[in-house]
This record gives structure tokens, sequence and C-alpha cells, in this order.
């Protein structure tokens, strides 16, 4: 089967002689219908967050059942599904209370398909455990794949800080990407906070104020902090979720972000921050969320088949891969990729 396979530093290749996995005991065989493009793969293929495996890339997933194994009772070839992502031990206290982004094994093994398991960027998938899987009902597969990450990640990050999103308060949301615009929609749903959104072009700019967002910065602008803090006033932001998490953006959030509020780093940008008592309003806390509980996915899946989100989709072949990368890498996807078998 054809694949989309990782074998080091910028190396990506679409291969054809995979073999068709066999589930056996709990797991569960896919036919991929959508795997989306994450620019967390461009960190690990261009700056090797995940080193030393050969692995089919691909950790936005969703599917039909194809097989399954004999332990699995409750899915039936043809079911519509979601991989959660972050694959834990299972067992442990956050893995039980179904946070496997935070299993307490995270650091001894690998955490996923497409992050270091071979992912969804193929024909099909082996998905180890049924456990794993979120029905999705009559959403379509092909769209329904980014829910798994580019609305779990910024939904559970809102939800973090739900008690600060009032009426009255302003959110700042830097990034306009996969991510972001899907924030964007999110905050919409379950906030009544006044949203500005920061981005470096002018087409992300308008796409975000088609999205809800009452205000858009460019955070190129030397003075962009400034145009915020004018829109804020003396409170400043409540909220701040910056999706890009470079120097610059978490320097820009420092600088708009309110007494008692809440700065979030959900982007793997590589920035810096150096911790500086004075350099921050007191009480904020500053946290780096990382993805979403299969919880949380049940939920986002509840918000996409009332229609309350949408994800903006560009579809393109599994053997365009590269060329999708590149285009990520220039800031040419609006909304998200999704690679089709
Ligand atoms: P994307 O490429 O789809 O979107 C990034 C957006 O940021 C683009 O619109 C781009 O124009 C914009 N941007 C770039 N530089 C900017 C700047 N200085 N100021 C404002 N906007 C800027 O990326 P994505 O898939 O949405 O991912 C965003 C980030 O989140 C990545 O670093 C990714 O690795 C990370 N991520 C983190 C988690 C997590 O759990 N913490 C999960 C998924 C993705
Ligand atoms: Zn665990």
């Amino acid at each position: 089967m054809k694949a989309v396979r990782f074998f080091g530093h910028k190396d990506v290749r679409v291969v054809n002689d995979m073999v068709k996995p066999v589930p056996k005991g709990d797991e569960v065989l896919l036919k991929i219908g959508g795997a989306g493009v994450c620019h967390s793969d461009l960190h690990i293929i261009d700056e090797g967050t995940v080193v030393g495996t050969v692995f089919t890339l691909g950790h936005e997933n969703a599917g039909w059942i194809e097989e399954v194994g004999s332990d699995v009772k409750d899915y039936k070839k043809g079911d519509a599904v979601l991989v959660y992502g972050p694959w834990g031990c299972g067992h442990c206290k956050p893995c039980q209370q179904s946070k496997e982004n935070y299993c307490d094994h995270q650091s001894e093994m690998a955490y996923g398909g497409g992050l270091g398991l071979d992912g969804g960027m193929a024909e099909y998938m082996l998905v180890p455990s049924s456990r794993l899987l979120v029905p999705i009902y009559d959403l379509d597969p092909v769209i329904a794949a980014p829910l798994t990450d580019a609305a779990l990640t910024p939904y559970s990050a809102i939800k973090r800080s739900i008690g600060k999103l009032t009426a009255d308060e302003y959110v700042v949301v830097i990034g306009v990407g996969g991510l972001g615009h899907v924030a964007l929609q999110i905050l919409n749903e379950v906030s009544a906070s006044s949203i500005i959104a920061c981005d470096v072009t002018e087409e992300k700019l308008a796409f975000a104020k088609e999205l809800g967002a009452a205000y858009a910065v460019n955070s190129k602008d030397a003075n962009a902090a400034e145009q915020i803090n004018k829109i804020t006033g003396i409170k400043k932001a409540k909220v701040v979720i910056d999706f890009v998490g470079a120097t610059s953006t978490i320097d820009l959030g420092t600088k708009v972000v309110g007494l008692d509020g809440d700065l979030t780093i959900v982007g793997l940008g590589g920035g810096h921050y150096q911790y500086n008592m004075s350099g921050l309003p007191f009480g904020v806390s500053m946290t780096n969320p990382y993805w979403g509980s299969r919880v949380e996915l049940m939920e986002v899946v509840g918000l996409a088949r009332q229609r309350k989100i949408h994800i903006e989709i560009e579809q393109f072949k599994l053997d365009q891969a590269n060329e999708v990368y590149d285009r990520m890498r220039n800031g040419k996807i609006k909304g998200r990729a999704v690679l089709i078998p």
C-alpha cells in the first residue's frame, strides 16, 4: 500500500511497498479517509523533534473501520471514526481520566501514530486499541480528520481559560492557521469575549475577520503590542493564546496580557522566554498545553456535528505530501490541508 514515510531530517518520501497490516487482539485496521497536515510535522521533518526511527507521517486521522482484532466487539466494518492522537499507556491515572495527552509514561515510548509510530498518511492505518477511536456518525472522515488536533488542541487550551473568557474581556489569538482558524470559531461558540486575531499577512487577517474576530492586527508591525493595548485599554487582554510559539510572539503575548490573565503557548515554534518578575503583570499564568483528552475529542465532535465549527479544508493526494509541506513552510495553506489516499 501507499504511504508518506519520514526517513530522517528533511527526507519525506511516498512509497508504494508497505504491507497492509492485519489487526489482532484489541487492534483495529482503518481505511483512511483523510489525514490532516499539521505544522508539528514540519517541526519533525525540519527540526528533528522525533529522531532515530522511520515511520509513516500523519497524526490527524479519520476513516472507516476496515477490520477489527478478535477482542473488538463495539465496531464493525464501515463505521466512521476519528483516531485520538496521543497514545498513552492506557492504565496510569491521566490515561484512566482520558487525558492520554499527559500519560505518565510519555517520556518512555513513541507516542502516537505519525509521531514515531506509523500514522495515517497511507491507505490503511493500524490503531493499537479500540479505546483510541471516537465515532463521528454522519460526519465525513475527510472533513473530520483535523478535528483530532487542529480542533481538539485549541478546544482544550480554551477550556482551561473558560472562566476568564467573559463578555467584558478580550482574548488575543496569535496565528490564524490550522489550529488558530478553529480556535476563533470555538471561542465564538463557548465564550463572549471580544477576539483580537494576529497573523502576518493581509489574507489571514481578513480570514480571521470572516471567522468572527472583532479586530485583526498584523503581528509583524513594530507597534503590534501598542495597537492591541489601545483596543483593550488599561485592563489589557485576559487571555492570550499563541499558536506560533516563536520568541517574537511570546514577547508580544507578555506585552498584551493583563493582570491575573492567562498566557497560553500552544505553538511549538522554539521560542524563548526569559522570566523576569517585573516583565509580566502579577497573577499571570503561563502554560504550554499539549493536545487534549479523549473526552474533549468527543465534545469537539459534538461541536462539528452541530455545525458550530467547520474546518476550512484544502484537499490533496498522498503523492503531493512534499508539495503541501512546502506550501505550509511558506504560510500558503488556508485552514488545513488534508491528504486523501
Ligand atoms: P499553520 O502553519 O497551519 O499555521 C500557523 C499560522 O501562524 C499561519 O497562519 C502563519 O501565517 C501564522 N504565523 C507565522 N508566524 C507568525 C507570527 N510571527 N505572528 C502571527 N502569526 C504568525 O500551523 P498549525 O498547524 O496551526 O500549528 C501551529 C503551531 O502549533 C505549530 O507550532 C504546531 O507545531 C503547534 N501545535 C501544537 C500542539 C500542542 O499540542 N501544543 C498541537 C498541534 C500543533
Ligand atoms: Zn498513561
